[in-house]
């Protein structure tokens, strides 16, 4: 009898999902962390870091789309977009999507999930590498924000691992302030923030550093099937409180400008527009 080889995530001590593995693609301790990517006999090609479910090919595009279309159609003219993380390729490529992106600038920590990504999760990233608007920086986020110029940024995405270990300089009131500072007048800037159901100090936290520097600090949801725990936080910072308001009709003409509508498998106006109508479980952890 074969014996299955399984890979199970380690995110939480006591809960967690696992993947019956078809074939090991690569395993690899990179300076930053360890990586694996893997064949799963369900979700297709999978990347691991440090034993945390990063991406799967079969159900990236919540997250991708949720975490791109959100702040650029929201925001209406986006040219400048800097993309912190990200490294499996996936966010660039959506943001390279809307033709009125002149720069996409990436800076990802870890040379080697770039690396590995373009050789196994190019169904992911396509063609984004090699686009020309496209600017890939291997380095650390918060020393690129740090340096950038004040207004040189009309979005920043912020597509990192967990507070813990090199993520969780992003997490914080310096890097903040910085994107504040980078961020033009009607600049946005969205993260990742973990599922409230299981993290919601990073929610609490992330928000509240957030809403010190910006007029409108808050969250939207995705139902990610492999972030496991129910609805996934993303969050949301805007030194325009009207952005989270604009009607589904309104993004929906914006999308069709923006080349979007049509492309999408979970992204709509609608689904936009709802997106920031918060179960009580979760907009409790909010500050105000
Ligand atoms: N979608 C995933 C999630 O929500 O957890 C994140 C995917 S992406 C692979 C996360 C990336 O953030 C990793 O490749 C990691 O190397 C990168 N990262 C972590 N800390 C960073 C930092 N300080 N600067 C730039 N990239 C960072």
């Amino acid at each position: 009898m074969t014996t299955d080889e399984w890979i199970n995530e380690t995110l939480y001590p006591d809960w967690g999902q696992r993947f019956r593995v078809k074939r090991e693609l690569a395993r690899v301790r990179s300076k930053f962390q360890d990586i694996v990517v893997f064949e799963s006999f369900s979700h297709g090609r999978v990347m691991v870091l440090d034993g945390v479910v990063q991406i799967t090919e079969a159900d990236e595009f919540v997250y991708q789309e949720m975490l791109v279309h959100v702040p650029l159609l929201a925001h209406g003219d986006v040219r400048n977009v800097l993309i912190i993380g990200a490294g499996d390729g996936g966010v660039l490529a959506r943001v390279l999507q809307h033709c009125g992106v002149e720069r996409a600038v990436m800076v990802e920590i870890d040379g080697d999930v770039i690396a590995l990504s373009k050789q196994f999760l190019g169904s992911i990233s396509g063609s984004a590498w090699s686009d020309p608007r496209a600017e890939v920086i291997v380095g650390d986020g918060i020393a690129h924000v740090r340096q950038a110029p004040d207004a040189s940024y009309d979005a920043i995405i912020v597509d990192s691992t967990d507070p813990v270990g090199v993520g969780e300089v992003l997490f914080t009131e310096e890097f903040y302030e910085n994107c504040a500072r980078i961020l033009t007048p009607t600049g946005v800037v969205v993260n990742q923030c973990g599922v409230p159901s299981m993290q919601a100090e990073e929610l609490r936290d992330s928000a509240r550093r957030r809403g010190k520097f910006f007029a409108h600090s808050t969250v939207y949801v995705a139902a990610v099937p492999t972030y496991v725990g129910g609805l996934m936080a993303l969050g949301w910072a805007a030194k325009d409180a009207t952005l989270t308001k604009i009607s589904a009709a309104e993004i929906r003409v914006r999308a069709g400008a923006a080349s979007i509508l049509g492309t999408t498998q979970y992204w709509t106006p609608e689904i936009h527009a709802g997106a920031f109508n918060l179960p009580p479980y979760i907009a409790r952890h909010l500050p105000g």
